[in-house]
């Protein structure tokens, strides 16, 4: 009898399905992998499964037995225990006080301290968790962070672990050291669930692997019997390919040129950029594929001006724009599609006419007598309402109430009309829909046969390899490898991607 099964699941969020009659099936101190691009729905199933969700349709049985989780108390009692990616800890506490927080054992009414001291010590003891009860959290390294989470878990007597993507936040070094303790936990009846897309952990670390995409199970692989070219295959591959006809590039001058480039991390000490040098050449898209969360958004805030230039060079049509602010680098010749179109590409609140000219208004066709030329500012928009076909009833539109890809098509006609030298194009295609895709790619396209320089950031593949024309693969930070558009697999770029060299 398996120890966890998962039946057609099903989950929706509006809009999305996340989770498409979902099955699996897990044995007792089996570490299964779970892997799947990002938005494949594994952190969503895991939530169900801990949980934090609750399925629209299906069924959870653990040992046989159908269970029912209304919160993640339930699902502690029953026996499962969630390691966090962002760790749920008190810094200010030391390793035991955070463990056994919310679970102190009592004697006569008082805290049991030597008790649980001694519990948490033996715990790391038998499973191999090597660490110093009596440190203070906050001192300790990310790796060391991780063990007490999982620590938390034994001592709620887990016997099933979900780990989502817990090697993001590690080094290599702390990487094998978690396989090590993970291994020992299953050599102990441990039954343990390891999110992750990077091909070489699955075949390290997990005897089997389950892939999803597009919310649905494509296939669960005997790790000793696939190989890491097998699952990049089945992580990315797609029954329909949506091409647009791409003529060769006529390359001319380097517009952009990067070298050696650090960004310091976003956040807690993860991902950043290092020793980044690559140039684009006018008449080419540039496409820079990669997992999620390998140094792509820094590398880009980094060249919007979002985010500071710790070291090295950024030349725009020879120019040193390093210091340039977001609206010089504009004045520069630099456009940009933002990921984030809610936050950074469009003024919600705003008509759809004013964003079409946002961040341009002080160009000299706005202008008139040192006014804002509202007769030209409404012209401009109805002609790009009119040409990029922007389903609205017209300009004076709240750009809030337009649709994901009506938004996209807004931000992709304000920022090509000015024909800037640069496009920096970031997921400009998320969220929307398939006849817009093709529209949004065809423009790139035409961007490009005008003779300007497009660097395109996606986390879609086949994107990247229908519109590119040289790939550059981030992984960790730096760039993993280049390969020819004409030349791109999914499997040679899955790789790259999960930093397996080829
Ligand atoms: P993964 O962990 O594989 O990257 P997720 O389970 O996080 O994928 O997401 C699956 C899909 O569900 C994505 O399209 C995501 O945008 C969507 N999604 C996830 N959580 C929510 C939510 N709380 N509300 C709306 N959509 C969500
Ligand atoms: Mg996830």
């Amino acid at each position: 009898m398996p120890e966890l099964e998962l039946r057609q699941i099903t989950k929706r969020f509006p809009g999305v399905l996340a989770n498409d009659r979902i099955d699996l099936s897990i044995d007792k101190g089996e570490i299964r992998a779970l892997v799947g691009e990002n938005g494949a729905g594994k952190s969503t199933l895991m939530k169900i499964l801990y949980g934090l969700y609750q399925p629209d349709e299906g069924e959870l049985l653990l040992r046989g037995q159908r269970v029912n989780f209304h919160s993640p108390q339930d699902a502690i009692k029953a026996g499962l225990g969630m390691v966090h990616q962002h760790f749920m800890l008190f810094p200010s506490l030391s390793v035991f006080e955070n463990v056994i927080y919310g679970e102190e054992p009592t004697r006569m009414g008082f805290v049991d301290v030597a008790g649980a001291r001694q519990r948490v010590r033996a715990l790391s003891e038998q499973y191999g968790v090597a660490i110093d009860p009596d440190a203070k959290v906050g001192t300790l390294p990310v790796g060391t962070r991780q063990r007490v989470e999982i620590l938390k878990t034994l001592y709620r007597n887990a016997d099933i672990l979900i780990l989502d993507e817990p090697t993001a936040v590690l080094t290599p070094q702390e990487e094998h050291e978690l396989f090590i303790v993970l291994r020992r936990l299953a050599d102990n009846g441990k039954t343990i669930i390891f999110i992750t897309h990077k091909l070489n952990e699955v075949m390290t670390i997990s005897d089997r692997a389950t892939v999803l995409r597009d919310g649905r199970v494509v296939t669960t692989l005997e790790t000793a019997q696939t190989s890491p070219v097998e699952i990049s295959r089945a992580m990315v591959g797609r029954d329909v390919m949506l091409r647009v006809s791409k003529p060769p590039a006529q390359v001319g001058g380097i517009v952009l040129q990067v070298s050696r480039l650090d960004v310091r991390p976003a956040a807690s000490g993860i991902g950043g950029v290092h020793e980044v040098s690559f140039d684009v050449h006018a008449g080419e898209i540039v496409g820079i594929a990669g997992v999620a969360d390998n140094g792509q958004n820094e590398l880009v805030e980094a060249l919007v001006g979002l985010r500071p230039i710790h070291n090295g060079k950024v030349q725009l049509q020879n120019r040193d724009i390093a210091r340039h602010t977001v609206a010089e680098r504009r004045a520069a010749g630099m456009a940009y599609i933002p990921e984030d179109r809610g936050r950074v590409g469009l003024a919600l609140e705003a008509t759809l006419g004013e964003n079409l000219a946002l961040g341009y208004q002080r160009e000299p066709q706005f202008q008139r007598n040192g006014w804002l030329n509202f007769a030209a500012l409404k012209q401009h928009a109805q002609s790009l309402i009119a040409q990029y076909a922007i389903k609205t009833p017209n300009e004076t539109a709240l750009a809030g109430n337009l649709s994901g890809g009506n938004r996209q098509k807004g931000v992709v006609a304000r920022e090509l009309t000015h024909q800037a030298p640069l496009l920096i194009a970031e997921q400009p295609t998320w969220g929307v829909d398939v006849g817009s895709i093709e529209f949004i790619h065809q423009q790139l396209l035409d961007y490009r046969k005008a003779g300007h320089a497009v660097l395109l950031i996606s986390a879609d593949l086949n994107e990247i390899m229908t519109l590119s024309d040289r790939i550059l693969v981030m992984y960790e930070g730096r760039i993993a490898g280049e390969v020819r558009g004409d030349e791109a697999t999914e499997e040679r770029l899955g790789l790259l991607m999960a930093g397996v060299g080829v």
